[in-house]
């Protein structure tokens, strides 16, 4: 083929990728699932492989383990522990939430696929050795294609008595050869995206001086106030718990605004550290900030609707599975062989990639929503392709 030739066949095909993208984002429109969908509708929608249901009447365990897609390598996300208020909402939110790991790993360039479990109850009451334990052997049962790690209500401890079940546990203290707490690096990747998102709106990316509110001051919370205090913004705070809030003001300088009032707060940058959905109808019409960049996972209550509602808005959204990978690329190392500077090095790359989504975000007219999605797909179906061809030698 002559050179021009070749431009031509590249240039088709990457406008075939484009048509082909846009075609799905289009179907994906449809989709409005809600915790009361029928639950097969929803695996269908969401495009899951299993949804396991763990039940151990001795222990009170009752957990869910979604696996998502296990195209570009085993199933991972963090296990959380929260009183749902029923069975449909911790399936709703599994489901959800191991969607949104698949294209978190997919985003970060590890190989990945994307997995969670819930466990119902109350992580201050209900837990027990046996019943990590047996949920450690349900983990186990599925021979890796779900590994686990912490997540909102679990913890290291937690990871190393599941660890006595089964291999397929990460976030490990360092003494069982694991990588510790993953928050510090989830903190770290959403404030790299905090000033990429930041770059984009205001032309450089200092926090100095910016309004920045942080909702949640848990494990990755605290990490990000860290950054936020070293680059000398102006950071509100909210959390249910007065002790949180305590750490805020005294080690980081923070003012605090009440739970109800968050979203009233005049500020450039809202960032949710706590649980998703608070991105919706009614905070959108008060939010008066120019960026959402936090650390919790599920941030839009409805991933159309409120994604296009920001961009009319003129909110820039850094989606959350793009900015808080930090944590599991530094569990993805742990699986593979811990390297703390290749961990590093993975989660700086969480800069650039947040300018690029933008980018292609304005220049197809679409939310970055979507942007980030459509990336995570190409490379799932790129990878997909190639494990089809692979020959059996
Ligand atoms: P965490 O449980 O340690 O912290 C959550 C904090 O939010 C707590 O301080 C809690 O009191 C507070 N909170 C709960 N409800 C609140 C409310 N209504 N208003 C204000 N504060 C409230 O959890 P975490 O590990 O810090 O994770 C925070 C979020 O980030 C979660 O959505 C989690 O899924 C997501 N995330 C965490 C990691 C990680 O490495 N830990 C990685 C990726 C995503």
């Amino acid at each position: 083929m002559h050179q021009s030739e070749i431009e031509i066949w590249l240039a088709l095909r990457s406008l075939h990728e484009s048509i082909k993208s846009k075609i799905m984002i289009a179907e994906k429109k449809q989709i409005s699932l809600h915790a009361s969908t029928p639950v097969f509708d929803q695996i269908t929608a969401l495009e899951h492989e299993n949804l396991v249901f763990c039940h151990d009447k001795e222990t009170g365990l009752k957990a869910i383990i979604g696996i998502h897609n296990t195209t570009l390598g085993p199933s991972l996300g963090g296990t959380r522990f929260w009183k749902y208020n029923s069975d449909a909402e911790a399936i709703y939110d599994v489901l959800r939430l191991s969607r949104g790991m698949t294209y978190k790993s997919s985003l970060a360039g590890i190989n990945l696929g994307g997995g969670k479990a819930v466990i119902i109850g109350d992580p201050h009451k209900d837990k027990s050795e046996a019943l990590w334990r047996r949920f450690g052997q349900f983990v186990n049962s599925l021979g890796g294609r779900y590994i686990t790690a912490e997540d909102v209500g679990t913890n290291m401890s937690d990871m190393e008595t599941i660890a006595l079940e089964t291999k397929y546990v990460t976030g490990k203290p360092e003494y069982l050869g694991g990588s510790g707490d993953p928050s510090p690096f989830t903190a770290y990747g959403t404030y790299l995206g905090m000033k990429a998102s930041v770059k984009h709106v205001f032309g450089n990316d200092s926090l100095e001086g910016k309004k920045i509110v942080v909702q949640g001051i848990g494990h990755v919370g605290q990490f990000l106030l860290e950054h936020l205090q070293k680059e000398k913004a102006k950071i509100i705070v909210s959390d249910i718990r007065e002790e949180h809030l305590k750490i805020a003001t005294s080690k980081y300088g923070a003012t605090v605004v009440d739970m109800d009032k968050i979203y009233d707060t005049d500020c450039d940058i809202y960032a949710p550290c706590a649980l998703g959905a608070t991105v919706n109808s009614e905070t959108i019409d008060r939010l008066k900030c120019s960026i959402i960049c936090g650390a919790a996972n599920n941030q839009l209550e409805d991933e159309v609707i409120h994604g296009n509602m920001l961009k009319d808005k003129g909110i820039l959204y850094a989606p959350d599975f793009l900015v808080n990978a930090g944590g599991v690329i530094n569990v993805y190392m742990e699986w593979v062989g811990y390297n703390r500077e290749k961990v590093m090095s993975h989660c700086d790359k969480i800069y650039d990639r947040t300018l690029e989504i933008i980018h292609i975000a304005e220049n197809e007219g679409i939310t970055t929503h979507d942007a980030a999605v459509r990336s995570a797909e190409k490379r799932i179906r790129e990878t997909a392709r190639l494990n089809a061809k692979r020959p059996n030698w």
